[in-house]
């Protein structure tokens, strides 16, 4: 069975104490690969790794982090396939969409903090007293953890700005997908990347993850994953006063008013829905729609989800593959039969497939109201509720219930409205007749329970840096 090693200071190892965990195929619920079950001693070999590497990284001029960075995107467009295959293979989500969308975003990330390496710049001041200018430095060595549901391109997402920002990185992707950011590794090593720059430590949240967070010598840590795991991290990591950011879980909504073109858009609210199984943070899960299109927007919708084809990821015309582990799918499989409870229509879906894997139908579900568990917590499954609204007040009331803030789409024609939305609904994205719409300038990031911090452009970069303000007389 494939082994998939730590890569600590560009080399390849197993773990401290020699344990292995077992990598499953969601698709057929089998192990197919064991990842190395990493202890503190290995997050400690792979902070003195980053310690060493440090003072040359970070001297390094900009232009060469860059360049380092661009090679590194390059080796990995080469190796495209290979990658969507193995991204598939980890997260059972369909290889096109690994091909497509996941993959093509990991090189994107490498490449816009490149760039971005070259372009930050820093603020002056000047005013009556003198001169006033901000260094920016980069912080040390710093750690990122990543979860398993856009396993590359979130790893990417954050190992890119931390290392065009003159930081050396200890970096822990989900032990439930830790295929690609491995290979990324062996990659990283063959084209001769710095050795100790990037170090990829594998395993468990509560031994390495906590070790990382917990680590003195770590400056900051980047997160994203589970609203609980946040908490948790943000815990450990106040006392010690250090930097995090924290990206976390959503129940994003979905607005659709009357006179918007929805017909026209069904396919953009589907895939908003059912993308990636529904294992998107910025998935819309809650479908608030106005009574008037109420009844057509939903047997459209029910239409559409029984069409779509739940199967094998590596089939082209697949649009849903598996969810990524038993332990997940059981948990959909549980809020689904607690809407039952609660008292919720399954209007189509709501049972897993008959086969092995972890594969459950597109799921709709209304009659609940804002206040059940159904449409609070997050799912993070191919389950969305439908709830109607009589008017613009009720619809912001909906759209704003709950405690997490993360993003929301608007589907309307009417401007003053959408801008009157985009302003008064609680979440760190909103997106007006689209969704997903990516420009890495922006700030990416929630508010509430959705995290703490954003992502992003210079918002990145910034994190990633630690400002000092000099002062000249003139
Ligand atoms: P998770 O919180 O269980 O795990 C995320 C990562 O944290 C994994 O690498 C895990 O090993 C590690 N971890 C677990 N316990 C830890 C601990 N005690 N200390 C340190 N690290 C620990 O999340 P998940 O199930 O992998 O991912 C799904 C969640 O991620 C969902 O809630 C989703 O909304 C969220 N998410 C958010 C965003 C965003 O940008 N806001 C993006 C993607 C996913």
């Amino acid at each position: 069975m494939r082994q998939l090693p730590h890569w600590i200071d560009g080399k390849a190892r197993d773990a401290a104490d020699g344990g292995w965990l077992e990598v499953f195929d969601p698709a057929t619920g089998k192990p197919f690969a064991q990842v190395a079950d990493g202890t503190a001693q290995d997050v400690e070999a792979a902070v003195a790794a980053a310690e060493a590497a440090l003072p040359a990284w970070s001297a390094l001029p900009d232009t060469e982090r860059a360049r380092w960075l661009e090679k590194l995107a390059q080796a990995l467009e080469d190796r495209l396939d290979d990658f969507a295959h193995a991204e598939s293979k980890d997260g059972g989500k369909p290889l096109k969409l690994a091909r497509e969308v996941e993959i093509p975003r990991a090189i994107s990330n490498l490449r816009f903090f490149a760039h971005a390496a070259t372009q930050f710049a820093s603020e002056s001041h000047h005013g009556q007293a003198g001169l006033n200018y901000t260094l920016r430095r980069p912080l040390g060595v710093v750690g990122t953890i990543s979860p398993w549901n856009l396993p590359l391109y979130l790893f990417t997402w954050k190992i890119a700005p931390a290392l065009a920002a003159g930081n050396t990185v200890v970096a822990k992707p989900s032990e439930i997908t830790p295929q690609t950011a491995t290979m990324l590794g062996e990659l990283a090593a063959q084209i001769g990347f710095p050795n100790g720059v990037l170090n990829i430590v594998h395993g468990l949240g509560p031994k390495v993850g906590e070790a990382i967070v917990g680590h003195p010598r770590i400056k900051a840590l980047s997160f994203t994953g589970s609203t609980a795991v946040g908490k948790r991290i943000a815990g450990v990591a106040a006392p010690m006063l250090k930097k995090v950011s924290l990206e976390l879980g959503g129940k994003n909504p979905t607005l659709v008013f009357a006179d918007s073109a929805w017909q026209e858009h069904l396919d953009t609210i589907v895939r908003s829905a059912f993308q990636n199984s529904g294992q998107i943070c910025l998935c819309g899960s809650r479908i608030l729609v106005e009574r008037g299109i109420y009844a057509r927007f939903r047997d459209a919708l029910v239409e559409r989800a029984l069409a779509l084809k739940v199967g094998d990821p590596i089939d082209s015309d697949v649009r849903l593959g598996p969810l990524v582990s038993q332990a997940h799918f059981d948990k959909v499989i549980a809020a689904i039969a607690r809407a039952r409870s609660e008292g919720g229509n399954v209007l189509c879906g709501g049972n897993a497939l008959d086969r092995p894997g972890w594969f459950v139908q597109p799921t709709v579900i209304d009659g609940l109201g804002p206040d059940c568990a159904t449409n609070l917590d997050e799912i993070f499954g191919p389950v969305v509720t439908l709830q109607p609204f009589d008017d613009d007040a009720q619809a912001l009331a909906l759209a704003n219930a709950g405690e997490y803030g993360l993003a929301a789409s608007i589907w309307t024609r009417d401007l003053n409205r959408a801008h009157r939305f985009a302003s008064e609904i609680r979440a760190g994205i909103v997106w007006i007749n689209t969704w997903l719409m990516r420009d890495l300038r922006t700030p990416f990031g929630g508010m509430g329970q959705s995290g703490l911090g954003r992502e992003g452009g210079l918002e990145a970069m910034r994190f990633f840096t630690e400002p000092k303000n000099v002062g000249i007389a003139l």
